[in-house]
């Protein structure tokens, strides 16, 4: 049986794309291939937030993932892959991970909800494990699955043919690669973020949209250029504009703009409904 380094497990509502407002379980899988420290940062800066909370978790351990402090720079999933927060994510069997989706679940089966796995980067190794976790009985019941990814990891041919084969299992079932491409506001470097060909094999197994962060002009000219190279790989899918903010105060600076900018050149606007709905916290 296959296990997975659970950073969280939680049941709430989808704030972000395709699926926003329809109750999903979140499977946040450890690990990721970035830091996204320019995230709410000046050009070319890079947040010390996640590195200062290690600091603090060196002197006095937070236990568990609800404890830890929200950040307004850098990743606002930091604990999911730094590697100072790695024993508060468990390995479980993929079993155990069934049976506390099963506790999460309001009527204890699947019926409208949908998966999300998400991370970290959840398309890094554990690719290998998800056949044994989607295939367990209890996990009959599902019909749509997103995974929410970076857009940097290429399909094992092994998983892709699994996934093939569970969309044939049903005519209702869906798969979606929702993929957030890091624009260079992130501070990873653009050649190791924008990998148009890797996202244009998603869409040979689901339906597949990117999703641009943005806050300022310059965030939106990155985003363009993106789009530009995706399009000339042959990518089909949607385009989403999100605002940057992962606490509120810099979420409400920024959604109505980023708003303004979508409508304004035909693109679709994501909201990141967890913040004002719940403050972003851990579990949201
Ligand atoms: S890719 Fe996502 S999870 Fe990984 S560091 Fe960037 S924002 Fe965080």
């Amino acid at each position: 049986m296959s296990k997975i380094k659970i950073a969280e497990l939680f049941y709430s509502i989808q704030g972000e794309g395709r699926y926003m407002g329809v109750p999903s379980v979140f499977l946040r899988t450890f690990g990721c291939n970035f830091k996204c420290a320019g995230f709410g940062m000046p050009r070319g800066e890079s947040s010390k937030e996640a590195d200062n909370i290690a600091v603090m978790h060196a002197m006095h351990r937070f236990d568990k993932y609800e404890e830890l402090p929200l950040v307004s720079t850098g990743c606002d999933s930091y604990a999911s892959w730094h590697p100072d927060f790695k024993e508060l994510s468990p390995m479980l069997t993929t079993d155990a991970i069934v049976e506390r989706i099963m506790e999460i679940l309001p009527h204890g089966e699947w019926q409208d909800e949908h998966l999300v796995i998400t991370g970290g980067e959840p398309l890094l190794g554990w690719q290998r494990a998800f056949p044994d976790l989607l295939s367990h009985p209890k996990m009959s019941g599902l019909q749509e699955i997103t995974f929410e990814t970076n857009g940097t990891q290429k399909l094992d041919p092994n998983f892709k043919e699994y996934l093939a084969d569970w969309l044939w299992g049903s005519d209702e079932r869906e798969i979606t690669f929702s993929v957030s491409a890091k624009l260079p506001c992130s501070g990873e470097k653009w050649e190791d973020a924008i990998k148009p060909e890797i996202v244009c094999e998603y869409e040979q197994v689901g339906t597949t949209y990117l999703k641009f962060v943005i806050a300022t002009d310059q965030d939106f000219a990155d985003a363009e250029c993106a789009i530009a190279a995706y399009r000339r790989a042959g990518f089909k899918g949607h385009v989403y504009l999100m605002p940057v903010g992962g606490v509120e105060s810099v979420y409400t600076m920024n959604n109505k703009n980023v708003a303004v900018l979508a409508m304004k050149h035909g693109l679709r606007y994501s909201d990141r409904l967890q913040v004002p709905l719940f403050k972003n916290e851990w579990g949201t």
